[in-house]
């Protein structure tokens, strides 16, 4: 019997029920390092005892060395978006004008979320794939002084873009406006340096780049935003961030804040501590410069014009069907990778390096999408993908 159809051969296409696992190729949630599962695992510490204040003074310091700032940082029991909804409820009034520049899904997030709370909004919309112009930004709030804020997204995830958020910044420097970013994706992928980037308030979530579950939102409050909480009228009492600033002066948060997750954070910034961050960044641009490359080796077009190092969306052929490629993927390979959203669902895959992702990954990741892409009748050399990520890989060290 030849190799090629012995029944090993067949068990090792499809996933034998007792090795089936699933690897996240997903920008958020992302895969949850052992150590930090275990951390998680233990008993959880009371918010109110004796060990609490430094556990969040431990997490509040990390958060700062990894955008970097020296803000304040609070965390908050949510996800990203009520985050972000901290951020417009603590800055603005109902009728006020703000800014939206925006280029995806996520962008839209903050028009939404403004338009919920009675506020104004100005959007200045790219096509998706696209980065915000900073020479539309100057204009717009060239024409309109009365413009409150500005709200920018760092990484858009469902387009896998990277914002130009430090040349924002500058022409938003020359007004009164405050500059919100959206680094929800970005966080451990990209530096933001808000200080010098002129970032007033910025937010992020623990299942991205901070490799834990969903569950804590996290906001990075400069000193301007306190002049425009004083004169804020939005309701707000859970998302208070006042509240927060208090309570945290003494190492306690007004409500209870998912203990167990900071406990996970506690590891997780510690593991990137050891990395180095400087090295966590050069460690997502080696991998999405990875999967971008073998993306175009498989003779397939990269979305982003200027491509985010958390993800890469990868535009599919017309002839190839998305939801039936990504399938196979998890089917066969235990491989999950984020597919199109928006117009995009059954075009597009987003494939993530974002949060605990090694070499050994990327390898995986791309032999899965060629393997899967095999299936769909589109053609390329056998390997390709595979043998660019891996020349990449081994290129730099
Ligand atoms: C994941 C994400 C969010 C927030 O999503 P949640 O589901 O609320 O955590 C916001 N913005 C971007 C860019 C994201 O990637």
């Amino acid at each position: 019997m030849s190799l090629k159809n012995s029944p090993a051969c067949v068990e090792f296409r499809g996933s034998p029920d007792g090795l089936k696992r699933q690897r996240l190729f997903t920008p958020g949630p992302t895969p949850i390092p052992e150590r930090v599962q275990t951390a998680m695992a233990g008993t959880p510490v009371y918010h109110r005892g004796p060990e609490f204040p430094a556990l969040l003074r431990n997490a509040v310091q990390g958060l700062q060395e990894v955008y970097p700032t020296s803000c304040d940082v609070f965390l908050l029991s949510c996800s990203g978006t009520g985050a972000m909804e901290a951020a417009v409820a603590n800055t603005l009034c109902a009728g006020d004008r703000a800014l939206v520049v925006q280029a995806g899904q996520f962008g839209a997030r903050w028009t939404d979320l403004c338009r919920a709370y009675g506020v104004e909004v100005v959007e200045r919309a790219f096509p998706w794939g696209e980065a915000v112009d900073p020479q539309v930004v100057a204009e717009a709030l060239r024409d309109d002084p009365g413009l409150r804020a500005v709200f920018a997204t760092h990484s858009e995830t469902s387009t896998g873009v990277l914002h130009d958020i430090a040349a924002i910044g500058e022409t938003v420097r020359e007004t009164d406006a405050l500059f919100v970013v959206d680094s929800v994706s970005s966080v451990a992928a990209h530096p933001l340096p808000l200080e010098a980037w002129n970032v007033d308030l910025a937010v992020t979530a623990s299942q991205k780049g901070l490799m834990l579950p969903p569950g804590i939102g996290i906001a990075a409050v400069g000193p301007r935003v306190w002049k425009a909480y004083g004169r804020s009228r939005l309701p707000k009492y859970y998302w208070d961030l006042e509240g927060y600033r208090r309570s945290m002066a003494e190492g306690r948060a007004p409500a209870t804040l998912p203990v167990t997750l900071l406990a996970g954070l506690r590891v997780a910034l510690q593991m990137l501590r050891e990395e180095g961050i400087p090295r966590v960044w050069e460690r997502h641009a080696r991998h999405a410069r990875a999967v971008r490359r073998s993306a175009a080796a498989l003779g397939l077009t990269c979305f982003a014009r200027r491509p985010s190092n958390a993800l890469t969306a990868i535009l599919l052929p017309e002839s190839v069907d998305g939801l039936a490629l990504m399938e196979t993927m998890r089917r066969e390979c235990g491989v999950v990778v984020g597919g199109g959203l928006g117009d995009y669902r059954g075009r597009m895959v987003r494939i993530s390096n974002l949060g605990h992702v090694d070499d050994a990954g990327i390898l995986e990741a791309v032999g899965a999408f060629e393997a899967g892409l095999r299936r769909t009748g589109w053609e390329f050399e056998a390997g390709v993908g595979v043998r660019t990520a891996q020349h990449v890989l081994t290129a730099d060290c």
